[in-house]
């Protein structure tokens, strides 16, 4: 059975970029009478804004997008990803660094595995690094087909737990969709670089990998991503129908004023009906042609 998800940081309310990944990752998962997962990525509690997540569900619930089952947040799976890491650092897999970023820019920019062989004792000021026996340097994409990694990224023993002792976000999107059953994952085409990585933790672990799609980005005037740390604006939850129908006709949809003028939920299971990846624009960046404001 297909399991899909949704997986966003309480960093702040949805945004019009968001949006397209809950969308996406809806219509792909119910279109093939799938199942739609929400996660809530609450590993940053430095980047966290209060009563973000709570919104994100409420913006989700404005926009008809239900999910399956209880939303699953990171914040009660710490002693998971500690196990699994405390594992591979018994069986020599991952292994502690005190490499500072500072050094390793000064060193060239990528970590050349100076620590691997230094046996350092567990102290606070060391990250816990993989070691890189699965280097992925390209994947499959559903829509993009092949999309490559730069090999220097592959090959790098990256950081699966900080020196601020918080888990990274590689580690823990992978444990959880291996818990949550996950069997494709959906979102932005800004986390292409990292997939790579995420296989190789799949590998490592003896896992079958997830299939990968990636949706195009919504940019702004700048070039940049819309995102929570550039303050994009957080989409209407009062009047969610212009930006439901904005977000569908970025992702392919050609909305019809018959379709526009229905309730938000005939949309949204119209939209399911007539999901087509073909349709999906092919870019991996695009301006949504209209101002911010009008989001
Ligand atoms: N939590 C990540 C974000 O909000 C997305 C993780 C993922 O979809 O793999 O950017």
């Amino acid at each position: 059975m297909y399991i899909g998800r949704f997986a966003p940081s309480p960093s702040g309310p949805l945004h019009f970029g968001s949006l397209i990944a809950a969308l996406g990752s809806y219509f792909q998962a119910r279109s093939q009478n799938g199942r739609w997962l929400v996660r809530i990525e609450d590993i940053d509690p430095p980047r966290e804004v209060e009563g973000a997540a709570e919104l994100i569900l409420k913006t989700l619930q404005a926009y008809q997008l239900h999910w399956d089952g209880e939303v699953l947040y990171q914040s009660q799976r710490l002693n998971a990803y500690q196990t699994q890491i405390d594992h591979w650092l018994a069986s020599g897999q991952a292994y502690l660094c005190e490499c500072t970023r500072k050094q390793i820019k000064a060193a060239g920019g990528f970590y050349q595995g100076t620590c691997r062989d230094k046996q350092l004792n567990a102290s606070d000021s060391c990250a816990v690094r993989l070691t890189m026996d699965y280097p992925v340097s390209s994947f499959i994409d559903e829509k993009h087909g092949q999309l490559d990694i730069p090999e220097q990224l592959a090959q790098e023993d990256f950081i699966i737990k900080r020196r601020d002792g918080l888990f990274a976000y590689n580690l823990a999107v992978v444990l959880d969709d291996i818990y949550q059953g996950v069997t494709e994952v959906v979102r932005g085409a800004d986390l292409i670089e990292p997939t790579g990585r995420q296989i190789s933790l799949y590998k490592t672990l003896g896992v079958e990998p997830v299939t990968y799609l990636h949706l195009p980005l919504a940019i702004d005037d700048n070039g940049n991503k819309l995102s929570k740390q550039n303050h994009a604006t957080a989409i209407d939850l009062d009047n969610p129908k212009p930006t439901l129908l904005n977000a569908m006709r970025f992702l392919g949809f050609d909305v019809e004023t018959e379709i526009a003028t229905k309730e938000i939920a005939d949309i949204i299971q119209w939209g399911v009906e007539n999901w087509r990846l073909s349709q999906l624009p092919k870019q991996l960046k695009i301006k949504p042609p209209f101002s911010n404001d009008a989001l």
